[in-house]
């Protein structure tokens, strides 16, 4: 109590809150297992604090405190990760950036836009939208998710065909190490003064630095989305299919294809009868109408019959109903009852191996999943792409429910490993997937990521337990 004063004296009036309602809403994110956890009745970390901070300076001040009284400091921006990344950590504070939310600058002529890193999804594209841009990234959770979230989980939006993920509009960025000292990369479209520092930071989880504010590149809002939906004989050939229209750069915006379970839940709607649905979006622009024409002659070519456009469209319109969905399953109302939890899993592996990742890891989820398992490839590259499973564990009470969903993601964690794919495409890995990250990176990777961790966080209060376990 007496350290929480002297961070009470450092901060602007009303930075710091340890009213009970915020203490327990910042306790968690949006971790399917913890939310099983709170609403069975489990004591979830609670922080001493939750701090508000509205300018660098301030984060930096707390940082200072935190390295000098070794608490644990958790960044959150907007609490959606799914991963456990924002969990709380007994006894430290939660480090909101709900309040650092402002444009900064929006430059025409360059296409950028400076903004704090609190700012949401929502807000940041309707302010850019009526300058004709968007950002492109739309990550499911647009709003529900913060842009420092964004950088510091690695996300990718559901247009990364046609805009890339986070990493690919980051041109510069500031972030406050654990030690209290500010980084401030400027933004330029590319560097070679030494390593891109700016990558450092993406996929850092809250571990090395808290970032505070950064410069993204935009892009001309296009004027209208035209699209392609076709019936692929299987999901492999859909992803055959995917693969050339990448290799040929054909500029799709958007690129989705869906396995026969998938495909019934989600264009059910619009009297999809069986099979899979491949979907995809382009500009409707001179480059993107002749990628439309293009893709459907190698639609055909490749036996996939045509669908209607009714299937792109519905799609796009109902693309974040998952948000509320997923709330409706996981929070209170336990829309499935007790002994229910819902997950996803995003992995990505080069083209060679796309067919064996899938059938693996559906294979290891199906052995506890209780109904089937559902996989679409939402992010592809010319070289590979992102397979997207859906599972669901139903269990007679809640605690078995917890058990079989640990082991589900131990079997399929290893199986993703045996299929040579990368263990996350884009929620991260907080304390879920920690303890697969030896498996996956490496020991020698593993300890220079501590030993990163250890330059830039020396007493060690940025985000502990996230990404890389606690040591013993
Ligand atoms: C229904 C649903 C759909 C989703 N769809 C997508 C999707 O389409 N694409 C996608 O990429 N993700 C998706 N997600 C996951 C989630 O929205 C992303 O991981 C998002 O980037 C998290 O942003 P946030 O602001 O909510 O971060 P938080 O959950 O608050 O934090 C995420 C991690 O980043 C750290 N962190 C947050 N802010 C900062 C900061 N300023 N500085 C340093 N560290 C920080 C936290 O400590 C934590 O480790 C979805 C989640 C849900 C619930």
């Amino acid at each position: 109590v007496d350290d929480l004063a002297s961070l009470v004296e450092r901060l602007p009036d009303g930075a710091v809150s340890t009213h009970p309602g915020e203490l327990t809403s910042r306790s968690r994110d949006a971790w399917p297992l913890a939310m099983l956890r709170e609403v069975r009745g489990d004591r979830l970390p609670r922080p001493l604090a939750v701090v508000f901070p509205r300018a660098t300076e301030d984060v930096a001040h707390t940082l200072e405190w935190a390295t000098e009284t070794r608490t644990a400091v958790v960044p959150r921006g907007a609490g959606s990760g799914v991963c456990g990344g924002a969990q709380a950590v007994w006894r430290g504070v939660v480090l909101d950036l709900s309040r650092m939310s402002r444009i900064l600058e929006i430059d025409d002529e360059s296409q950028t836009v400076r903004a704090e890193a609190g700012i949401r999804g929502d807000p940041l594209e309707r302010a850019l939208s009526e300058r004709g841009l968007t950002l492109g990234h739309y990550p499911q959770s647009m709003a529900i998710s913060s842009l420092g979230g964004w950088i510091a989980a690695a996300s990718a939006g559901q247009a990364s065909a046609g805009y890339g993920a986070i990493e690919d509009r980051l041109l510069g960025l500031t972030a406050v190490l654990g030690s209290g000292r500010v980084v401030q990369l400027p933004a330029a479209p590319r560097s070679a003064t030494g390593p891109d520092l700016r990558r450092m930071f993406v996929g850092s989880e809250g571990t090395l630095a808290v970032v505070t504010e950064a410069t993204l590149s935009v892009a001309r809002r296009p004027e209208s989305l035209r699209w392609l939906a076709t019936a692929p004989s299987s999901f492999e050939a859909g992803t055959a299919l995917v693969r050339e229209l990448l290799q040929r750069r054909l500029h799709p915006v958007v690129v989705r294809v869906y396995d026969e379970v998938d495909a019934g839940m989600t264009f059910g709607p619009v009297g999809h009868g069986s099979g899979p649905v491949a979907i995809a979006a382009f500009e409707a622009s001179r480059v993107g109408d002749a990628g439309l024409e293009e893709a459907r002659r190698l639609a055909l070519e490749a036996g996939a019959g045509p669908l209607g456009e009714d299937y792109g469209r519905h799609w796009w319109g109902h693309r974040n109903d998952a948000v509320v969905l997923y709330r409706r399953i996981m929070g209170d109302e336990r829309m499935f009852g007790a002994g229910v939890i819902v997950d996803t899993m995003e992995v990505a592996a080069i083209w060679r191996h796309v067919p064996r990742l899938y059938d693996a890891v559906r294979e290891a989820l199906l052995e506890h999943a209780s109904q089937a398992v559902g996989c679409h490839l939402s992010h592809p590259y010319a070289s590979g792409a992102s397979l997207y499973f859906t599972f669901l564990i139903r269990a007679e009470d809640d605690a078995a429910a917890e058990r079989a969903y640990l082991e589900a993601w131990r079997r399929a964690a290893a199986a993703c490993r045996g299929a040579e794919g990368t263990l996350s495409h884009h929620h991260g890995v907080g304390l879920l997937k920690a303890p697969f990250l030896v498996d996956a990176l490496g020991p020698a990777a593993v300890s220079t990521l501590r030993s990163l961790k250890a330059a830039a966080d020396p007493a060690g209060i940025l985000n502990p337990g996230k990404l890389l376990e606690t040591e013993p």
